[in-house]
């Protein structure tokens, strides 16, 4: 009899959204039953307002809270945060931040057997409910399984008082689930990789949710920013179901990842994976054009200009993109493909002109 693929559910408790629900931490913690010390990481920058009333609201509540700022998502900031969760001996690690401040908490915590609560201050990227964190080392950019946060508080007043281009970027990311999940189908197929049809749907419904809306997220409105936000947790929960980021991530994760190693430009990983998924999704034969409305729509780049890279850079993160993850199967196959085919795939989708 064939082995059956066996993995293991891990879901976020708590999970509020809406406007002004910081004030809810407090019960959060009470109901998680927290005892003890908290840790407290945050951004450097407009995190420290929503930050500061989060440590004021648990002082209040008698808890101890130990705060360490995150500057950058690296091995060196989750270093300094798994030094600061042991020497203060917390129990719990609350992150109020950006994606980065996320990532570096997640893992951190993951780390030192401590669950950790999300409370992101704006909708950039996909990990703000999701078990995996993307940490840079000396080789790039990696994403690695760390644990989901065991509750989520996501403030739409706050969120939607963020830079506009984050709530972009977090679009581009859910836009690209289009393409992932086709990639995840393909090695299911070619290879016999394990494909979970409600994860792919769960990550599908999100990027179909956003297409649906993308007017209302175009003009701006908190009603649009709210579909963003609960598009990413359930990108987030997709994640969590299939064990890995295979949902959620496929050949325009590839190619984003490879333009960050070329060190080309200063795009946001939504924005990148954004104009990826425009790409991969000619490749795969499939609807490029729509993608490429969606994101005119609200602004995002479509093009490598918009991206901030020449147009030799965005060949070679294209010739390179097969090589930064080898075990995951894409459109991209385990050759990549040539500089010529790189070429016209940039220029008939318009990325380059
Ligand atoms: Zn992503």
């Amino acid at each position: 009899m064939k082995m059956m693929h066996i993995h293991a559910i891990n879901l976020p408790r708590f999970v509020i959204v809406g406007p002004n629900v910081l004030p809810l931490i407090k019960d959060v913690m009470s109901r998680l039953n927290v005892r003890g010390d908290v840790l407290l990481v945050c951004g450097e920058t407009y995190t420290k307002v929503p930050a500061g009333f989060v440590k004021s609201s648990l002082e209040e509540a008698g808890v101890r809270v130990h705060t360490v700022e995150v500057c950058d998502a690296s091995e060196a900031s989750v270093k300094i945060v798994q030094d600061t969760a042991r020497d203060s001996s917390s129990s719990m690690a609350v992150c109020v931040g950006g994606g980065k401040s996320i990532d570096v908490a997640k893992l951190a915590s993951h780390r030192e057997g401590i669950p950790f609560v999300s409370i992101p201050t704006s909708a950039s990227h996909d990990g703000i409910a999701s078990p995996n964190a993307s940490v840079k080392n000396a080789s790039g950019s990696i994403s690695v399984m760390a644990q989901p946060p065991i509750a989520l508080l996501a403030d739409t007043e706050i969120i939607a008082r963020s830079p506009r281009r984050f709530i972009i970027s977090g679009c581009g990311d859910i836009i690209a689930k289009f393409t992932a999940v086709r990639d995840w189908a393909l090695a299911h197929r070619l290879r016999g990789d394990y494909y979970g049809e409600y994860a792919a749907s769960l990550a599908l419904m999100s990027a179909e949710l956003v297409t649906e809306n993308i007017d209302l997220i175009a003009r701006g409105l908190d009603v649009g920013v709210r579909v963003v936000i609960e598009a990413l947790i359930s990108c987030g929960y997709s994640m969590c179901i299939a064990g890995s980021s295979r949902p959620c991530s496929g050949s325009e994760h590839l190619f984003s990842h490879a333009l960050e190693k070329l060190n080309a430009g200063k795009a946001m990983h939504g924005e990148r994976c954004g104009v990826g998924t425009i790409m991969m999704m000619y490749l795969h034969g499939g609807d490029w054009k729509g993608v490429k409305d969606v994101l005119c729509k609200i602004g995002a780049p479509t093009t490598a200009r918009g991206l901030g890279v020449t147009e030799d850079q965005l060949i070679d993160a294209l010739t390179i993109a097969h090589t930064i993850r080898p075990d995951r199967y894409t459109i991209l196959g385990e050759k990549g493909i040539t500089k010529e085919a790189a070429e016209d795939l940039a220029r008939i989708t318009g990325v380059i002109s």
